[in-house]
């Protein structure tokens, strides 16, 4: 359409353009500083097995408090900060942030399995070839096991840069690290990618779960999903599950690990604690010693 317009010679440049274009200017430059202005914060939707409801893990969500506009949404400044680089030294601190969390929840609340962190990583973290090296730091900086921490990457990014991702992915594979791809089934990737990048997670988009309608029956594509993931020993985590219907037809279908506003929105930092601090099982408890047999 607009190709035409141009053809035309006309107005191709329309008010409403003008300002979209100024607002993503404005939030480009007003990002350079949001880091050192420390106008960044992490929220953590819990991550629940369906078998016992427990929460297992939390994604770890990146907030910009501007000081003038407000919230602004990931889904606005993410796509900035990756054109311009920023998302750069961002993502670097997201990982750097939720690791910590990690860290500390990990010691103050004790499981059999760790609290699994996942994290959000743009291609351009991954065509930089830093990522790596970041992630081995910060390991080592927070003692955070590397089988707790997910990363989670989208199809685009195999797609783009295949040589380049499956490198970075077998050296964070070979540090022990999880990798889930995240909005799976919206992009590009098939059968021999799935096998190439040795993943360990696939998150089916919150797409698939919300045609979830009928109780009695998952829709054909959410069923071979689900499928294609139990065939190729890959864990499956359903983005996105609102309904009780949802969470249902999805345990009927043995999907092991669900996130959704069903079961809580991503929360404050304290208030993911105070969530974990209500599920400590008796279990995990220190065994009182035993009584003396005074017989
Ligand atoms: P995502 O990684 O697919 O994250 C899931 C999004 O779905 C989150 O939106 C979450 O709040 C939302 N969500 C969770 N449960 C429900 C539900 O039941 N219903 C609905 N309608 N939505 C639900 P959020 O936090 O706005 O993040 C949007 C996207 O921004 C993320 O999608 C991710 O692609 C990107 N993003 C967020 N944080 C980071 C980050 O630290 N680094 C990078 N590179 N991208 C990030
Ligand atoms: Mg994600
Ligand atoms: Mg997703
Ligand atoms: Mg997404």
């Amino acid at each position: 359409r607009s190709k035409q317009a141009g053809k035309s010679c006309a107005t191709v440049f329309q008010p409403h353009m003008r300002s979209a274009v100024l607002e993503r200017m404005r939030l480009q430059t007003d990002l350079v500083d949001a880091l050192a202005a420390e106008q960044f914060r992490l929220v953590y939707q819990p991550v629940v097995a369906l078998s016992d409801g427990r929460v297992v893990g939390f994604e770890a969500l990146l907030r910009w408090d501007h000081p003038t506009l407000g919230a602004v949404p990931p889904g606005t400044f993410v796509p900035i900060a990756e054109d311009s680089g920023l998302i750069e030294p961002i993502g670097r601190w997201v990982l750097g942030e939720a690791a910590r969390t990690a860290a500390g929840w990990q010691r103050a609340h004790p499981s059999p399995v760790p609290l699994t962190m996942a994290v959000n990583v743009s291609a351009r973290q991954i065509s930089s070839g830093l990522l790596t090296d970041q992630v081995v730091a910060v390991l080592a900086e927070t003692g955070v096991d590397p089988s707790s921490l997910l990363l989670e990457i989208t199809e685009t990014v195999l797609v783009e840069d295949p040589e380049r991702a499956a490198e970075c992915l077998r050296q964070l594979h070979a540090r022990g690290v999880r990798l889930a791809i995240d909005d799976f089934g919206t992009g590009w990737s098939s059968l021999s990618y799935l096998r190439q990048f040795e993943v360990d997670v696939l998150k089916i988009d919150r797409s698939f779960i919300a045609s979830i309608t009928d109780p009695d029956e998952a829709p054909d594509i959410v069923h071979g999903l689900v499928e294609l993931g139990r065939t190729l020993g890959l864990e499956i985590i359903a983005e996105g599950v609102e309904t009780e219907l949802q969470r249902d037809r999805l345990r009927a279908e043995r999907c092991d690990l669900v996130q959704g506003y069903l079961f809580s929105r991503p929360l404050e930092r304290a208030d993911a604690d105070a969530l974990l601090r209500q599920q400590q099982p008796a279990a995990a408890l220190p065994v009182p010693a035993a009584p003396l047999d005074d017989r």
